[in-house]
């Protein structure tokens, strides 16, 4: 990255109202404090503060909680006649020489430096960092960390990181100069996750001195026995070590106690949820055993005993005046639309009303089809609320499908004339309003649940009658059970763990570059036999570098070239509605052999004749979405396979992918992803919904099991937290960085 000179120079002031041994009294001419907004930090000019709020960081106390990810080791510091190649490590000296160069043949500068101290001298070489001349002169005193180097251009120290010191002397001496005192060498360095091309050197010179001036003045959110019993570092030590540690056993234990807070607030935040359902009313509905007698028995198929167990519970869920707060959680294509159908056919008969929510419009309008096809007998109204250019629609089953226009739809979700309201998150606008709202379902979105029910709650008759509706969530992205319980504490949970009967197992395949022909071969086979293949890409548009698998070139190849006698046809986001209901139509109905698309088939969709699953670029996707993908075929009675499309033979995405192959089934997968799965997967994690550094303590199950039951003990002492003000305000905060990412 290029920084202009002035900003560079400016930079390497390591205080932030300028002078060296500064009192910081600008900062309290200033009068800052943790809330301050960054606007109105010294030394962060327009263009850093876009990229902080990019980053999410707005005010004094966002910055210092923005955690370096990893650390440098450059604690090791040598006299300079002790420095060997390939070591990495620091030196402090003088600077006998510093001079630019330019190279001719590569066009580039270098930047050569001689440091000397009392046992010898040592080269140092930066590369096209001309700038450097300006801030690093002629006899100053300056401490370097990097590697040693021994090739053609001599033995030198390769582009150290650099920081001007006031003083120095020689171990054995006096000691060299304290490394708390030392920013980017001499210690251990953090190094923070560049993103919005943040340095690190930017982000440690901006922090250090924030840190000095605001680390006391940081409240300790954990109440202080928890910290005692469970030897957890105070806040105030905790920030400044996470940032500039002591040692790696005080940068772990620094971490520890960050992780030990988040994961100690959402189980508490989950505790106190429960407590507080457990106050609220909702509608009571008997069970109508004679009415789902009659339902199951006009079922296609049996069901599972998971399925008819689960049912059960939710049935006697429903029959309490409390609200239900139910996770359903279940193998892919295990049935649990039947099961939340059954529910929802219960509440509708008792004169209530429910909603479903599902996360894409294709999903919506397949339940819609599902729910009216199941409910078929049963003389129920059913409702499909979806986006903006939409359709909207309900139908009087028997009547065949009247379509209607949205504001009359609306008329009659609120008179109730509407039994149950399918859509996507169209259904939590403003304008839709139930008459009497008493099960909320969401399918396959287990990152919402409180904001969404909060927001269908406005519906007039639960004021009214001061109630809330009953909540259930279904999800196939398994969860480890120890995740579960922590993340979903407040959430009761359901297992589906059988699958129905006849299916077999899918065979899954790495698919190497060479086989690639093979494959395709293969897939033709299956579609003479009357199959269907998904073939997934991960990107819309051609990424030019990554050379990702761009859904259009690929579409066109496919079409064109590998399987021009088969019908092949492209799915992706930016289609209209109409167009993508028309693909989907048309691949449920066969017209269609070969769907390539993009993931906006992931979850839930259900097409029984589909039988091959390719997956392109697979190493690109998270083992819980990979897994989602090959859920899509392998619902009917034909062997089903799936097939992941690597370029990339990295030891670690072989063991990745492999253990799609090896695991029975998505619970110990995700057992295993959690494993696998460095504290650095962005992806990853976002699909968890929760922070990195959580991510990688929730690996450490003691550590978990003792946040749960630290959050037990002090909600029995205190419920109200009332001892505990600023867990209170942090909490207050979690539903919205939880559950809705
Ligand atoms: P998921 O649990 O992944 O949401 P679905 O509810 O979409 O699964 O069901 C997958 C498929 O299995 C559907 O076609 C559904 O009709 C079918 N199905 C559900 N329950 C049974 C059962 N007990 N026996 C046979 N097929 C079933
Ligand atoms: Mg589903």
């Amino acid at each position: 990255m290029l920084i202009k000179r002035g900003a560079r120079s400016s930079m390497d002031r390591t205080l932030p109202c300028g002078g060296r041994g500064c009192t910081f009294d600008s900062c309290r001419a200033h009068n800052m404090n943790l809330n301050t907004p960054i606007e109105q930090l010294p030394r962060i000019g327009p263009i850093y503060r876009k990229k902080l709020r990019k980053l999410g960081i707005k005010t004094v106390q966002d910055l210092l909680f923005h955690f370096p990810h990893r650390y440098e080791d450059f604690s090791n510091v040598l006299q300079i006649s002790k420095v060997k190649a390939g070591q990495s490590c620091s030196i402090q000296g003088k600077i006998l020489e510093i001079e630019n160069i330019k190279t001719w043949k590569r066009k580039m500068f270098i930047t050569q430096a001689l440091i000397g101290d009392e046992t010898g001298a040592i080269k140092a070489i930066w590369f096209n960092q001309p700038y450097l001349t300006n801030v690093l002169k002629k006899q100053d005193l300056v401490c370097l960390a990097g590697k040693a180097l021994a090739d053609q251009r001599g033995f030198y120290l390769s582009n150290p990181a650099y920081e001007k010191i006031s003083e120095y002397s020689l171990r054995g001496t006096v000691g060299y100069i304290r490394n708390s005192n030392l920013t980017h060498t001499g210690r251990l360095i953090p190094v923070y996750p560049e993103t919005e091309k943040l340095s690190s050197r930017w982000l440690r010179n901006i922090l250090k001195p924030l840190l000095l001036e605001f680390r006391d003045k940081i409240p300790e959110t954990l109440p202080e026995r928890i910290i005692k019993e469970n030897g957890l570092l105070p806040i105030k030590q905790a920030i400044w070590q996470i940032h500039f540690p002591d040692s790696w056993v005080m940068a772990k234990k620094s971490q520890e106690r960050f992780s030990f807070e988040e994961l100690f607030s959402i189980s508490l935040w989950a505790l106190k949820e429960r407590m507080r359902l457990a106050q609220e009313r909702a509608f009571a509905v008997p069970m109508n055993l004679d009415l789902i007698r009659r339902f199951v028995k006009s079922l296609p198929f049996k069901l599972t005993d998971a399925q008819k167990k689960s049912a059960w519970v939710i049935l006697k869920d429903l029959e309490k005046p409390r609200p239900m707060n139910r996770l359903l959680e279940g193998e892919v294509g295990s049935g649990k639309t039947v099961v939340a159908t059954i529910a929802a056919l219960n509440i509708v008969k008792a004169g209530h009303q429910v909603a479903l929510m599902a996360p894409t419009e294709i999903l919506a309008k397949q339940h819609f089809k599902t729910v009216w096809e199941l409910l078929k007998n049963f003389n129920v109204n059913v409702g499909l609320l979806t986006g903006k250019n939409d359709r909207y629609y309900s139908k009087k089953l028997k009547n065949q499908g009247i379509e209607i226009s949205r504001k009359k739809l609306l008329e009659k979700t609120l008179e109730g004339a509407i039994d149950i309201l399918i859509g996507t998150h169209a259904l939590i606008q403003d304008q839709v309003k139930f008459g009497g709202l008493a099960l909320v379902i969401l399918d396959e979105q287990h990152r919402f649940g409180v904001e969404q029910r909060a927001k269908l709650c406005q519906s007039t008759s639960n004021i009214e009658h001061r109630t809330i509706p009953h909540l259930l969530s279904m999800t196939a992205t398994p969860i480890p059970r120890t995740l579960a319980l922590t993340l979903y504490g407040d959430l009761d949970l359901s297992l589906i763990d059988e699958l129905p009967k006849g299916r077999k197992k899918i065979i899954t395949k790495i698919i190497a570059p060479a086989d690639r022909e093979k494959t395709y071969d293969f897939i033709k086979k299956e579609a003479r036999k009357g199959r269907q293949a998904f073939i997934i890409c991960p990107r819309i548009e051609e990424e030019g570098k990554l050379e990702v698998k761009a859904v259009k070139a690929e579409y066109e190849k496919l079409s064109k070239e590998i399987f021009p006698e088969l019908k092949v046809a492209m799915l992706h986001g930016k289609l209209s509605t109409q167009e993508k209901e028309k693909i989907m139509h048309d691949f449920k109905n066969k017209k269609i052999d070969i769907l390539v698309s993009t993931s906006v088939v992931e979850v839930g969709v259900d097409i029984p004749s589909a039988t091959v699953m390719v997956i392109e670029g697979a190493e690109r996707f998270g083992l819980a979405q990979l897994y989602q993908f090959r859920g899509r075929v392998g619902r009917s009675r034909h062997q089903s396979y799936c097939f992941l499309f690597t370029d990339s033979p990295t030891k670690k995405t072989h063991q990745r992918l492999k253990a799609l192959i090896t695991c029975e089934n998505g619970f110990k997968l995700a057992e295993k992803d959690l494993q696998i799965r460095g504290p650095g997967d962005f992806s990853g994690t976002r699909q968890w919904g929760i922070p990195d550094l959580i991510m990688g303590s929730l690996k450490n199950i003691r550590l978990v099991e003792k946040t749960r039951q630290a959050a037990k003990e002090i909600l029995e002492e205190d419920p109200r937290l009332t001892s505990y003000p600023y867990l209170r305000e942090k909490l207050g905060r979690f539903p919205a960085k939880i559950h809705l990412e």
